[in-house]
């Protein structure tokens, strides 16, 4: 995932606008008095599901969280970027010097891996050790598990790693840089995990890129990561996938548990295809990760938070994917740690009967409703339908439709009606339960956008397009990045002044595009055709919004009177709303209900 993508992901637009708009909950939406335009009666929306605002009055325009602050600051789309990741805490590389930094990305590499051996050899060989040896042996864990994981201490100690890494010619500003030390008042500086078990932190490559770190006793908190720095982001590493990517590889299956030690253990007991997720939920960056070894994974969820968890995720797995999930399910208060050192055969079997994420949402659903009451069937196709509607492959949309016309004993038929009747546009999107408040911290859906990228990449590789004139206009573009590239495009001559009037934070996205493989015949057909298809989404996707923002001033403004007097003269939805808002904005006398 681009550096762009993550800005998104973990931006929440609601967040964003209301720092300049009062937002106010109305159904599904927010609405607020225009930020662009000056209006008494509030015409502006935010849609928190497709991520997008939109201004139905004097401006007649939207777009994503990056468009917002571009207009609203007067500022380019590489600024809106850089503001936008700084509130997310994400790192974006300088604008002038994208190449910058590889030699010193490596030197980064090399102080970790010395701060590793470091702690390393004092668990190994120190008489300060003695405790965190007992620990370790305690767990049950064997002389070449931890070496394998290259497991450590690190001293009681305010400057024991910070000296003997100086002294090895690392320099004080690579020390701050990975964290390994941290900067007190009066600038002076001090190791950061000081009387901790070491967990390093390896890529795939085996590259150590930081560290987990975990007391001895039941003091708070219990853990304690590396920061965020050049080379360590939490939410794209997998502990022990260096360790564990050949087995993946080999046994087509990766399993993904959520902490150290169940790794650990797993790995010490035979099972070397396991790898933990650094948090509870899954990020999108993780699974394709694990995509470049396989497609089969399965996740071992807590028995407490399955439930929520798969019927939260199932889709979105699934979809970043593009195959299926399985999930176990842990025995009550277990963690695999605990299941497979008391018996790893319990976990064999586990691992044999994981059931399908989607099968266990249904069953989780289901499983307390009465399924032969006009109740129960509707509770379960509610919960269970947006679901389905998320699914991007036909044949397992299908499959599970059929599934739960059956469970429901409800024709085919009527369940795809209800199917129709999910709006357009949540398709893209992680499933979600539709009553359940967005929670505060958990980070964004990434939305991509297949048809918008495909046919960038079609002009991007077919120069002989730029003179076929379809109408194509930025407006179609939802993401703001693409938006961004189509004017460039428009404007330069060819691919390589492209690249000079975009910003280097979006060349990676645009590298993708450019060497994207396409299909080689009839791209003037198929160019005209994904046109016609944004267009159409665009149109789909407005009229959604209108008809939701009539439903709300319905119901609100009681100008239902109004409106269907405006809808019976034919008048088009778009001018229908104009043509409320305007009034309202003029404060003309509502007509009483
Ligand atoms: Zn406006």
């Amino acid at each position: 995932m681009g550096v762009i993508d993550e800005v998104k992901q973990r931006t929440d637009i609601v967040e964003v606008i209301s720092q300049y708009a009062s937002l106010k909950k109305a159904g599904r939406t927010f609405r607020a008095l225009c930020p662009f335009h000056s209006e008494k009666h509030p015409s502006f929306f935010v849609y928190p599901e497709q991520q997008s605002w939109h201004c139905f009055g004097a401006c007649n325009t939207g777009g994503d969280a990056f468009s917002f602050v571009m207009k609203k600051e007067g500022i380019d789309f590489g600024e809106a970027l850089r503001l936008l990741a700084q509130k997310a805490g994400v790192t974006v590389p300088s604008r002038f010097e994208p190449e910058a930094g590889k030699e010193e990305r490596e030197r980064l590499y090399q102080v970790n891996q010395a701060a590793a051996q470091y702690f390393h050899n004092l668990l190994l060989n120190s008489p300060l050790a003695e405790k965190a040896r007992d620990y370790f042996t305690r767990r049950g864990l064997s002389p070449k598990t931890i070496t394998d994981f290259q497991l450590g201490f690190s001293p009681n100690s305010w400057g024991a790693l910070e000296q003997y890494l100086l002294e090895r010619g690392y320099t004080g500003s690579e020390l701050l840089t990975m964290g390994l030390v941290i900067e007190a008042e009066g600038g002076k500086t001090h190791d950061r995990f000081r009387n901790k078990l070491m967990f390093p932190i390896a890529d795939v490559r085996g590259r150590i890129v930081g560290f987990g770190a975990r007391v001895f006793d039941d003091s708070q908190p219990k853990y304690l990561n590396s920061p965020q720095t050049l080379v360590f982001d939490k939410s794209s590493c997998l502990y022990g996938i260096n360790l564990a990517a050949a087995a993946i590889r080999q046994q087509n299956l990766a399993v993904i548990v959520e902490g150290y030690m169940d790794v650990i253990t797993a790995h010490q007991n035979g099972f070397t295809n396991v790898v933990a997720s650094m948090g509870t939920s899954v990020t999108e960056k993780q699974i394709s990760i694990l995509k470049r070894l396989t497609r089969g994974m399965i996740f071992a969820l807590d028995a407490d938070a399955a439930g929520e968890e798969a019927t939260l995720r199932a889709v979105g797995y699934e979809n970043t994917l593009e195959a299926e999930v399985r999930v176990i399910v842990l025995p009550e208060g277990k963690d695999p740690d605990d299941v497979i050192k008391e018996d790893a055969k319990i976990w064999q079997n586990l691992l044999e009967e994981a059931l399908p994420i989607v099968d266990y949402t249904f069953n989780m659903v289901t499983s307390g409703l009465d399924l032969n009451t006009a109740n129960g069937k509707s509770l379960a196709v509610d919960k269970l339908l947006p679901i389905l509607a998320e699914m991007k492959d036909t044949i397992r949309r299908v499959h599970y439709l059929q599934k739960l016309a059956r469970l429901v004993k409800v024709s085919q038929r009527d369940i795809e009606v209800a199917l129709g009747r999910i709006k357009p546009g949540r398709g893209k999107r992680w499933a979600k339960q539709p009553d359940r408040e967005p929670a505060a911290q958990a980070p964004h859906p990434l939305m991509s956008s297949p048809v918008e990228e495909y046919c960038l990449a079609l002009l991007l590789q077919h120069p002989e397009l730029r003179s076929r004139d379809e109408g194509l206009s930025p407006e179609y573009f939802e993401s703001s990045e693409n938006r961004e590239i189509l004017t460039a495009w428009q404007r330069a001559k060819g691919l390589s002044s492209l690249k000079d009037r975009l910003d280097s934070a979006i060349w990676e996205h645009l590298d993708s595009l450019i060497t994207r493989s396409l299909p080689a015949n009839q791209i003037e057909q198929k160019y005209t055709n994904c046109v016609l298809r944004l267009r159409e989404k665009l149109l789909r996707s407005l009229e959604v919004k209108k008809a939701e923002v009539l439903a709300l001033e319905a119901e609100l403004g009681g100008t239902a009177a109004e409106l269907a007097k405006l809808e019976e003269q034919g008048i088009e939805v778009s001018v229908q709303l104009g043509e409320v808002f305007t009034q309202k904005s003029r404060g003309r006398q509502e007509p009483r209900r």
